[in-house]
């Protein structure tokens, strides 16, 4: 099957049910991204920020970039003028910097709070207790160029579907709580990213809005000349 048709297959699949399609583009060629685009994607995901730079200097200026990796802090300032989406927010100390680099820019930059969900040492995010103090801070509460529009996790890897799927429910959980505690009124609030390749059905069972596809569109990922982070 070719990347459009790929493309068409989630199009279908995920149409009726009003789930968001991040095409997850990290480590393939810009042709490859072209084929998705001229196909109609718009969102894509990358998950270095040397790599996204590039690529976002070089493909159509209507691309939706969405930063989808760890975010080191001094690496903010490359990609605070377009970047569409931060999903990948798991301090206080990154979001005050994304902040700063917002302003700068003139800009108020959508983000995601990535929680730590995995049942392993690897994955990056924040804690239950982090994110609410998080976002009780009089620093968070001063901060004028961001917003947060939700949350955003990843699961463990080759976990048993069960588990997956728990894991996803602790995050819909969370996203609920924390929707009636903070953002009440806020109509902004209301993602949740989770899901994968492997494992987007049981996110979407679990109340994703928004799938975070790349190998089972794009076919196994080989360039890999970026340090990953
Ligand atoms: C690579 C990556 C994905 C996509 O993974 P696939 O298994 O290729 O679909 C999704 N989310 C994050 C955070 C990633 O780093």
């Amino acid at each position: 099957m070719s990347i459009a048709d790929n493309l068409l297959k989630y199009k279908n699949e995920l149409g009726q049910s009003g789930v968001e399609l991040i095409a997850v583009s990290k480590y393939q060629e810009n042709n490859a991204i072209i084929e998705a685009y001229d196909a109609g994607q718009r969102v894509f995901g990358e998950n270095i920020v040397q790599e996204l730079v590039e690529k976002q200097a070089q493909l159509p200026t209507d691309i939706e970039w969405h930063l989808i990796g760890h975010l080191q802090t001094n690496k903010v300032k490359y990609i605070a003028s377009f970047i569409t989406l931060i999903q990948s927010v798991d301090s206080l100390k990154l979001l005050t910097e994304i902040n700063k680099q917002a302003a700068k820019n003139n800009r108020i930059i959508d983000c995601l709070l990535q929680i730590y969900i995995a049942d392993e040492e690897t994955k990056f995010g924040l804690g239950f207790d982090e994110v609410i103090e998080l976002l009780r801070s009089d620093e968070y509460q001063n901060m004028k160029n961001v917003k947060i529009t939700g949350l955003m996790g990843i699961a463990s890897n080759n976990a048993p579907d069960k588990q997956t799927l728990d894991e996803f429910i602790e995050l819909k959980v969370l996203f609920d709580g924390i929707k009636v505690s903070f953002f009440r009124k806020d109509d902004n609030f209301k993602e949740i990213s989770m899901g994968m390749s492997g494992d987007y059905k049981l996110a979407i069972e679990a109340g994703s809005t928004m799938v975070r596809v790349g190998s089972a569109i794009f076919g196994k990922r080989v360039i890999k000349h970026y340090k990953a982070e």
